[in-house]
């Protein structure tokens, strides 16, 4: 090719090109047929593929279908029946808009159509290859679609190379399918894959219902309801309590507008709401929608829609951070590890491997192929008897909005004090506790940690930190990053108590420290804020200096093997039960588990 000469690229090319930008992977055709059968009314969409999509795509609906007129229109580039200038880009209610998706695919796979519009007698049979009409004839249908798309990227290699393996590919389309039937519980989704069934929703608009057809029993049962707004948004939808983290992303799903979004100040914000109830690098359960008011979120940033703009970034962080929070406050949230499953099978609990392995028990696997297929086969038992499958979705649902029994019957209110009765203590670190048909086990180093923790924050938040001189000062010697810091933080420092001045070299001398932080190395800690504010080039937060009290209150706590009175223990747990959330230590541990007598019933197989 010569290089100074510019070429005008053929129609095909063009197309070809186009289509590489919205037609990624078998997926992403997956997705924009089924978001046109939603933009086209349908309230029941079946997808079902062969060889991961690559092979074969169909998708039919029982939505309005295309008019015989507007057939070639719909697969020429940028047609659409959705906007028709700029300024519709603001109040978009579709999902589709671009008008690209239709002959994209057309331009790297072989397309069978087959569409009926109500005001149409008969239906349309159209075949369109690799972007070039095969044949436009009449037939017999119902209204709807069905678009069957074959050897997707028979003519453009280089892509076709690029995919994944056939099973890699199908869960990419089960995940894409999962996110969108989770947002129109309104639509009856199914899903087949080389005939076997995947998925499927009975469309009856319930959110928890689609969760529960989709995650199953296990997360539609641990789910915290969250309903709320601000100024800029609504939010709605579900959250996980801590029995669901996950070591990664995968169960975060945000929608904005019903349209499934990845957004990192989203995934922040909702991480910061967990601030105390989970450790680091775990992940909760999400399924929040938002409704923006028009013009407030860009969504045509890309090509596949999935990234947005929010105008006013830093509002939405803030507000989601405590709407998030409040919901998971005052909730109880005590770990039951004993579960009604590792009940049917009692020996996993003597097991040596799960025994020395306590996350085991507490965190279930990450979200992974098996998750799905287990809820699939799991579906199948359950959708065979469907009378009995509604029965338990309600089930399910009535738990999870009925917040009262939570209120009535709480470990940690006030009312259930005097009926708390302390056992003992075992091992030197766990404490028994019987209450309401339930024993507790309560770890005495993560509770005491908890406490101190506790109050160190509710001291300064209140500003009521005190200081004490310390006679003779401390000398402490700081590199030159480290002054420069111990300068910058001086008002935070100051708030929380301690008072320095520089000794001259590279020497500070500290005349006061925190007065009501007890059992804690002021020292340790006053040295340890400055080097990590100094790590951190002095970009300093006051999260910052709470992560170092909730590590030095850890150190300062009472360590597992120490006998403590009986008394001491029932001071330490009434402080514990009154707090907000105590059923965390400052890193995300839990405090206290729980079984009940029902599963010790079961366990000695007195009920089965
Ligand atoms: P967009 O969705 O951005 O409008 P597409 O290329 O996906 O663009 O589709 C082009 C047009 O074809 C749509 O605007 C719509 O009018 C029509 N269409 C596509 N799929 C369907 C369907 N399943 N049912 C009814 N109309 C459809
Ligand atoms: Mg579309």
């Amino acid at each position: 090719m010569e290089e100074n000469i510019i070429n005008i690229l053929s129609d095909d090319t063009v197309d070809k090109i186009a289509a590489g930008e919205v037609v990624e992977r078998p997926s992403s055709v997956v997705k924009e047929l089924v978001e046109n059968s939603i933009d086209s009314g349908a309230n029941s969409v079946s997808v079902s593929i062969r060889g991961g999509g690559i092979t074969e795509i169909r998708i039919s609906d029982n939505g309005s279908g295309i008019l015989r007129s507007e057939i070639k229109k719909a697969f020429m580039p940028h047609a659409t029946s959705k906007i028709k200038e700029a300024s519709d880009l603001d109040s978009i209610h579709t999902l589709g808009f671009r008008g690209e998706a239709l002959s994209s695919i057309a331009a790297v796979s072989n397309v069978h159509m087959i569409t009926k519009a109500s005001d149409d007698d008969l239906g349309t049979d159209y075949i369109i290859e690799g972007g070039k009409e095969i044949s436009n004839g009449l037939t017999g249908a119902p209204d709807g679609t069905t678009l069957i798309v074959r050897n997707l990227f028979f003519n453009t290699p280089a892509r076709r190379k690029f995919l994944k393996s056939e099973k890699t590919e199908s869960i990419y389309i089960e995940d894409v399918l999962c996110h969108i039937a989770i947002s129109h519980p309104e639509i009856s989704f199914s899903f087949k894959s080389d005939g076997r069934d995947r998925m499927m929703t009975s469309g009856n608009s319930r959110l928890i219902d689609s969760i529960y057809q989709i995650y199953g029993r296990d997360i539609a049962s641990n789910l915290i309801p969250v309903k709320d707004k601000c100024d800029l948004f609504l939010v709605n939808g579900f959250i996980g309590n801590y029995s669901l983290v996950r070591g990664n992303r995968s169960l975060e799903s945000f929608y904005i507008n019903k349209r499934s979004v990845i957004d990192k100040t989203l995934s922040k914000a909702l991480e910061d709401g967990y601030k105390g109830f989970l450790m680091k690098r775990q992940f909760p359960f999400a399924v929040l929608f938002f409704t923006f008011p028009e013009g407030s979120v860009d969504v045509n940033v890309h090509p596949s829609k999935r990234e947005v703009r929010i105008s006013d970034t830093q509002y939405v962080m803030e507000n989601l951070t405590s709407m998030i929070h409040k919901a998971l406050s005052g909730r109880e949230d005590i770990l039951e590890p004993v579960e009604a499953e590792a009940v049917k099978k009692p020996f996993i609990i003597h097991d040596k491997k799960t025994d020395s392995n306590h996350s085991e028990i507490a965190i279930p696997e990450p979200f992974e192929k098996n998750f799905i297929s287990s809820y699939t086969e799991k579906l199948d038992e359950e959708l065979r008897d469907k009378v009995s499958h509604d029965e338990k979705v309600s089930e399910i649902a009535e738990k999870v909005y009925n917040t009262d029994s939570y209120e009535q019957l709480s470990f940690i209110s006030e009312e259930s004090r005097p009926d708390i009765n302390i056992i003992g203590q075992i091992f030197k670190t766990y404490w028994i506790i019987e209450w309401n048909k339930k024993v507790y086990i309560i770890d005495q180093h993560a509770a005491h940690e908890k406490v101190n923790y506790e109050r160190m924050i509710s001291s300064l938040h209140k500003h009521t930190m005190t200081s004490q001189e310390v006679v003779p000062p401390v000398i402490v010697s700081l590199s030159a990053k480290e002054m420069e810091s111990a300068e910058k933080i001086r008002n935070e420092m100051e708030s929380l108590g301690y008072r320095y001045e520089s000794f001259g070299g590279k020497e500070y001398m500290i005349s006061a420290m925190p007065g009501n932080l007890p059992d804690i190395d002021l020292k340790s800690l006053f040295m340890s804020i400055v080097s990590e504010a100094a790590q951190w080039n002095n970009k300093f937060t006051s999260d910052m200096i709470e992560e170092r009290i909730a590590t030095m209150s850890c150190k300062a706590s009472i360590k597992g093997n120490q006998s403590i009175s009986f008394d001491e223990a029932a001071a330490l747990f009434d402080e514990l039960l009154t707090l907000d959330e105590p059923y965390h230590c400052p890193h995300g541990r839990p405090t206290m588990i729980a079984v009940s007598r029902e599963d010790l019933d079961k366990l000695f197989r007195r009920i089965v």
